[in-house]
């Protein structure tokens, strides 16, 4: 399997499948690289509320900003939760939460948008980045999905929400799965395991996503899983690429919550039309 995000030894893996088709979009991931944090956030954390120097991080910030030329004073930040919050993004709710976490826009998991010179972002560090958009209505969204998210089905949730809202048909979404943990790496319980059976109830398929590894211990395949809630809200299967990226493998590239035990930086995904 091909990678879609381009890696470079920089600061940002593009999406650049999407972005040849449409020079007005910019969509991609950071990596470890190219930033000023010291010790376990070495050397790009983008993440406000981790226990890293707050000027470090905001001239971290100011870096990708002017790289990706998107002041930000135009970024969507979000207070992220776990939840399947999901906010349609104007001009006036950008800035907010870019420098300074607690004015993030509270309680989100996900965003879309149909303005230019907005940029959508969210922090990660082993939870499945999604990637959305629609050539034919020129509308960007993204989404956090740890499998919290993923069992509350928030990307099938954006999917809903365009269609009711938007006009948007699921048949011309377009969705890219970001890096993220992998089933080589992911180990969760049993209680875990009852929610995923539950959050995929509606979904005829013949993909395993978990496997008992030892008693009461199972790897989970995220990334897979919200394949099938994305294909089962009606996205077409090809209309969805997944990076074959595990944040937890690539030590070299990204943070990982689970391998750095609770202490490291965060990436960001994000996306926006120039
Ligand atoms: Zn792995």
């Amino acid at each position: 399997m091909t990678e879609v995000f381009k890696t470079t030894a920089g600061p940002i893996m593009p999406l650049s499948n999407w972005q040849d088709k449409n020079p007005a979009l910019v969509a991609g991931f950071t990596t470890k690289s190219g930033g000023t944090s010291k010790g376990c956030f070495d050397s790009n954390n983008l993440g406000l509320h981790v226990d890293d120097k707050a000027d470090t991080v905001a001239l971290n910030r100011k870096i990708l900003a002017d790289k990706l030329g998107f002041p930000l004073t135009s970024w969507a930040c979000a207070e992220q939760t776990h939840q399947d919050h999901i906010v349609k993004i104007t001009p006036e709710l950008t800035g907010y939460g870019a420098l300074e976490y607690k004015e993030s826009i509270k309680g989100t998991d996900a965003f879309y948008t149909k303005e230019t010179n907005v940029l959508l972002t969210l922090c990660y560090a082993d939870c499945v980045p999604l990637y959305f958009y629609s050539a034919e209505q020129a509308m960007v969204g993204i989404a956090h999905a740890g499998w919290k998210g993923t069992v509350k089905n928030i990307g099938g949730k954006m999917i809903e929400l365009w269609q009711i809202t938007e006009d948007v048909i699921p048949a011309e979404v377009k969705v890219t799965i970001g890096p993220s943990i992998g089933e080589c790496c992911y180990r969760v319980d049993q209680p875990v395991i009852e929610q995923v059976k539950e959050a995929l109830q509606p979904c005829s398929f013949k993909d395993k996503f978990y496997e008992e590894i030892s008693a009461g211990q199972f790897s989970l395949d995220l990334k897979g899983i919200n394949r099938q809630l994305l294909l089962q809200a009606g996205v077409l299967e090809e209309n969805i690429q997944t990076s074959t990226y595990c944040t937890s493998c690539e030590k070299d590239l990204f943070y990982s919550h689970r391998r750095d035990q609770g202490k490291t930086g965060r990436m960001l995904s994000y996306i926006g039309f120039k």
